[in-house]
């Protein structure tokens, strides 16, 4: 089942009295959800994601626009009749039920030609707690389980049904750190085995690059890129994705460029025929674009931090626009050999260098070594 979002918009009355006027939380969404992948709704608090997962799941009626489930215009389907599995960040167990009457719950409630035997229900209950793994613990209460545990339980329920879509919204927020990366990976691997279709909304970008077929990376209401986790980090069409994506994150510098040079403050980091307009931009550099190779840009050298196979170099440099104003480069420990006094001089990996309209911080794209 691949959803379809057309012009999908959806505004509040603000709810800061003093300011007045409308929010727009989802502003002209218009792209597709595969059918059969797992789909990251990705982005800052506040930026629109649960609204959007809300208007897909029909408990919040748009604005403007349609919402299509393959071919079916399901924008005016009452919620319960469109199918969806809703798991959340709060599991919302019933604490006096078992695992199993928790799980069967959703199953108790239809009518007519979809009203379920007693044993046809058991058997779906024992199906969805065995796909999620806790078979065993469907005579516990949910106070008996672990956190990722009681999500499980969620996520059973919302498949119990064998919805068209499942949607999640920040599933992993209330686990530790640990169960957290458990999880998420059991979410991966349930979504490949059920192949059902799955949205899921967090702000973790990297939760969403390592599960996700696809991300849509958003802001401030506005749908900023779309693709494969990959494509979208290695090709960021504005300096809002560059900088959302990636640990550690993306450097930014100032520079400009001039007659065929990329420069960061006074050095020529790289040439290329695209650059000859005369313009000040935004510089940003991976970390792992950086070759202490004694190359044209120069940085003060602060350390070297070990990070196993792999140092990371930190250094300074009075273009850097960073918040913490340190550089962190990742090199292997080979390259760091050689390094000591206080200068590091790098050359830069071009495909991992992107410049920005320092106005629009909309992507300036160019070839090295055009012309
Ligand atoms: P996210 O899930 O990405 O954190 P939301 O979709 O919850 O973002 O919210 C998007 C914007 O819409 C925010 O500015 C939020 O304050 C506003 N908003 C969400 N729900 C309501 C509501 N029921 N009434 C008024 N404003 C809302
Ligand atoms: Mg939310």
């Amino acid at each position: 089942m691949k959803i379809v979002l057309k012009n999908l918009t959806k505004k509040f009355p603000n709810m800061d009295k003093k300011q007045g006027g409308e929010v727009i939380a989802v502003n002209d969404f218009d792209f597709e959800i595969p059918d059969g992948k797992l789909v990251g709704l990705l982005g800052p608090s506040g930026c629109g994601k649960s609204t959007t997962l809300n208007l897909i799941s029909g408990l919040e009626k748009p604005t403007e626009g349609r919402i299509f489930f393959d071919d079916e215009d399901v924008t005016d389907l009452p919620a319960q009749e469109r199918g969806v599995g809703l798991v959340f960040q709060s599991y919302a167990l019933y604490p006096h039920m078992t695992v199993e009457a928790n799980i069967r719950f959703p199953l108790e409630n239809l009518r007519g030609d979809a009203k379920l035997s007693k044993e046809e229900m058991a058997k779906r209950v024992r199906e969805a707690a065995a796909l999620v793994q806790i078979d065993g613990l469907l005579l516990r209460k949910p106070s008996e389980l672990s956190g990722g545990q009681q999500q499980r339980v969620a996520i059973a329920r919302a498949l119990v049904k064998t919805p068209r879509v499942l949607l999640l919204d920040e599933p992993l927020s209330n686990l530790d750190a640990r169960l957290r990366l458990q999880t998420r990976e059991e979410i991966r691997r349930i979504q490949k085995e059920t192949n059902i279709t799955t949205v899921f909304v967090t702000h973790d970008q990297d939760e969403a690059m390592s599960i996700c077929d696809m991300i849509v990376v958003m802001k401030d209401g506005e749908m900023m890129q779309m693709g494969r986790p990959q494509d979208v980090y290695d090709d960021p069409a504005s300096l809002f994705v560059a900088k959302f994506l990636g640990t550690p994150p993306i450097n930014v510098f100032e520079g400009k460029t001039s007659g065929g040079k990329l420069f960061i403050g006074q050095d020529p980091v790289l040439s290329s025929g695209d650059l000859n307009t005369e313009r000040d931009v935004f510089v940003a550099i991976r970390p792992e674009g950086f070759r202490p190779d004694g190359g044209p840009l120069s940085c003060k050298l602060e350390r070297i931090e070990v990070m196993g196979r792999d140092v990371s170099i930190v250094s300074k440099n009075p273009a850097f626009t960073g918040e913490t104003g340190l550089i962190r480069s990742i090199v292997d420990a080979d390259s760091v050999r050689d390094l000591h006094g206080d200068e590091v001089r790098f050359s830069l990996k071009p495909h991992k260098v992107f410049i920005f309209d320092k106005n629009t911080q909309e992507r300036i794209r160019f070839e090295v070594g055009n012309g």
